[in-house]
């Protein structure tokens, strides 16, 4: 019987991503003054284009330190003497717009307040955003941290980011959980089920893609986005769903 709910935050409880343009925007325009301040011709239009193809890029290769995505943006400029105080900066502003642009699903409140009342412990797993602290601050603002047990920030306050199975196995250990007694949720096959599964969890994949490449990883479910979440876990946790009688009509 599953005692424990392990969440990732990302793309599982938020929105963390359809309001990006807003932390793209500002880190172009800052960017591009920095450029101009050099003496060098750069256009805001463009460093707004690189700056999104190099976040596309990048989170496809989980290579998501984004202090590192503005010096190759820079380098393209030629600048690689750029002071570390000046790409914290943006790093941080990045990070400020997007805690202050990201929404919670709808939803999400009530799903973790039912778990909690039904007994269930929870969990927050959620990798490093490689600035450290933003992970923490972002998910205080969400308002969700009073429904969780713990929160574990995956290559920060534990050594491995996903898919390793070591931070998966610190939520277990801190909370003296089996393997078998979790389930962990999360919209990301390459970090999430990938990890859970290394770690000998249950997990349920959130698929917002209608993704080509299928369940590569053996998610036990599938739910389509968030709003099909809660059917899908109160499924495979055999609880019965009172209101989705009322939802379906
Ligand atoms: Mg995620």
């Amino acid at each position: 019987m599953k005692k424990l709910v392990i969440f990732d935050f990302d793309g599982t409880l938020v929105d963390s991503f359809s309001n990006r343009i807003h932390s793209h925007r500002k880190v172009a325009e800052l960017i591009t003054e920095f450029l101009k301040s050099r003496g060098i011709d750069a256009d805001y239009e463009t460093i707004l284009k690189k700056v999104i193809k190099t976040e596309e890029e990048r989170e496809k290769r989980l290579s998501r330190s984004r202090d590192e995505w503005w010096k190759q943006i820079l380098k393209e400029y030629n600048v690689t003497d750029v002071s570390q105080d000046f790409i914290t900066k943006l790093t941080n502003t990045y990070w400020e717009i997007l805690k202050d642009t990201t929404t919670i699903y709808e939803g999400a409140p009530e799903l973790l307040k039912e778990l909690k009342q039904k007994g269930y412990k929870l969990a927050l797993l959620s990798d490093t955003d490689f600035a450290p602290g933003w992970k923490e601050k972002r998910f205080q603002a969400s308002g969700l941290a009073d429904y969780f047990d713990i929160l574990v920030v995956a290559g920060e306050t534990s050594p491995e980011a996903k898919p390793s199975p070591q931070p998966f196995l610190e939520v277990l250990k801190r909370l003296n959980i089996k393997r078998q007694q979790a389930v962990h949720v999360g919209d990301n096959q390459e970090t999430d089920i990938k990890g859970a599964r290394a770690a000998g969890i249950d997990s349920i994949w959130i698929d917002w893609q209608e993704s080509t490449n299928g369940n590569k990883y053996g998610a036990q479910a599938v739910a389509k986005g968030f709003p099909e979440l809660k059917k899908t876990l109160y499924k495979f946790l055999g609880i019965q769903n009172q209101t989705q009688n009322k939802q379906e009509k």
